[in-house]
């Protein structure tokens, strides 16, 4: 099998990914349903297709980057139809699949044992790092699959990331990553909560960052991402909750734990309690805005 790459799915995330293979020096043809998101890409030099068909020709390695499960299993799993081209029926024995979408992972091992019944390989690497880490190629990556398969995907996971784990097999990536997001959204909530505390009685935000920084309440959000707008440079909250990762895919992955918490009968009282703030902030108008944009259910309203 040859190493040509499709590369499927050129949103905020796949286009800098697949920009990222074609700088390391791969054969990249890369597709996406919208006109746009395959200029983009083009532009910065990869060649492009205008259908997942038509990037498939000679390829023996298939990467996909999608919003969420359905569209992955009508990717690989679908009808025939447009948007669910079904591709593990057309695809030749051998040929490699990496996954990076973040979906549920009793989704990605059905689809991955779709293409095991066909004889080829399938892999789960969804990816942790933001836009940011996407464009630097600095991603992480959480991978599930059986070992042989992971160990041939790791060249084409290291032009696009710094760190490549092997979380277990099939699905084990996706459960690493809905585990690491249920997290990110427990602390940030947590992060925004007391800081609004200490704003509503005195405190600079700023200082009381600094000080939690240095002390046992010290966390990723705090470090890395502070939620208040002014704090931090360079961060969403500091350009009107722009950019960065959307409260609705937020409010997706929490929807994943809770459907992984539901099939194990897994007890995740604060997932729990995040995924309904964050249904509630996207039902108030903010899906759109980065997943930071949480504290303002818990600030005082000036206005
Ligand atoms: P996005 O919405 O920007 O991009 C998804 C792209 O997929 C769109 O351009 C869409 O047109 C395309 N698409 C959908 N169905 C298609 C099909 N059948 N064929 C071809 N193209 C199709 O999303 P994103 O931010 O790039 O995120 C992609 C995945 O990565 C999601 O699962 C997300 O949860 C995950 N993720 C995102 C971030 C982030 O910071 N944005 C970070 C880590 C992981």
């Amino acid at each position: 099998m040859t190493d040509k790459i499709a590369f499927i799915g050129l949103g905020n995330m796949g286009g800098p990914m697949a920009v990222n293979l074609r700088k390391a020096g791969f054969d990249v043809t890369a597709t996406d349903l919208s006109p746009e998101a395959r200029a983009r890409v083009a532009a910065d030099g990869v060649a492009v297709a205008d259908s997942a068909a038509g990037a498939l020709a000679g390829a023996g390695v298939v990467i996909s980057m999608l919003p969420a499960s359905r569209h992955v299993e009508g990717l690989y799993l679908g009808d025939g139809t447009a948007g669910n081209p079904g591709l593990l029926a057309t695809l030749p024995a051998g040929t490699r699949v990496i996954d990076c979408s973040t979906i549920a992972p009793a989704s990605a091992r059905r689809v991955a044992a779709a293409a095991a019944a066909r004889g080829l390989s399938m892999i789960d690497a969804p990816v942790s790092g933001g836009t940011a880490g996407a464009a630097a190629g600095t991603l992480t990556f959480m991978v599930g699959g059986d070992a042989g398969a992971v160990e041939a995907a790791r060249p084409f996971l290291a032009a696009m990331g710094r760190n490549i784990f092997h979380a277990g097999g099939s699905g084990a990536g996706q459960v690493a990553k809905v585990c690491n997001n249920m997290l990110l959204a427990i602390h940030m909530i947590g992060s925004a909560e007391a800081l609004s505390l200490g704003v509503n009685n005195g405190l600079d935000p700023a200082v009381l960052a600094e000080i939690m920084k240095q002390s046992s309440g010290d966390n990723w959000s705090l470090q890395k991402y502070n939620p208040v707008p002014g704090v931090m440079d360079g961060v969403p909250a500091s350009r009107g909750y722009s950019g960065g990762f959307g409260s609705d895919l937020m409010l997706k992955d929490l929807g994943l734990a809770e459907e992984a918490a539901l099939a194990t009968g897994s007890a995740i009282p604060l997932g729990g309690l995040a995924r309904n703030l964050y249904a509630a902030h996207s039902a108030g108008g903010a899906g759109a805005l980065d997943f930071s944009s949480i504290i303002r259910l818990l600030q005082k309203r000036t206005d």
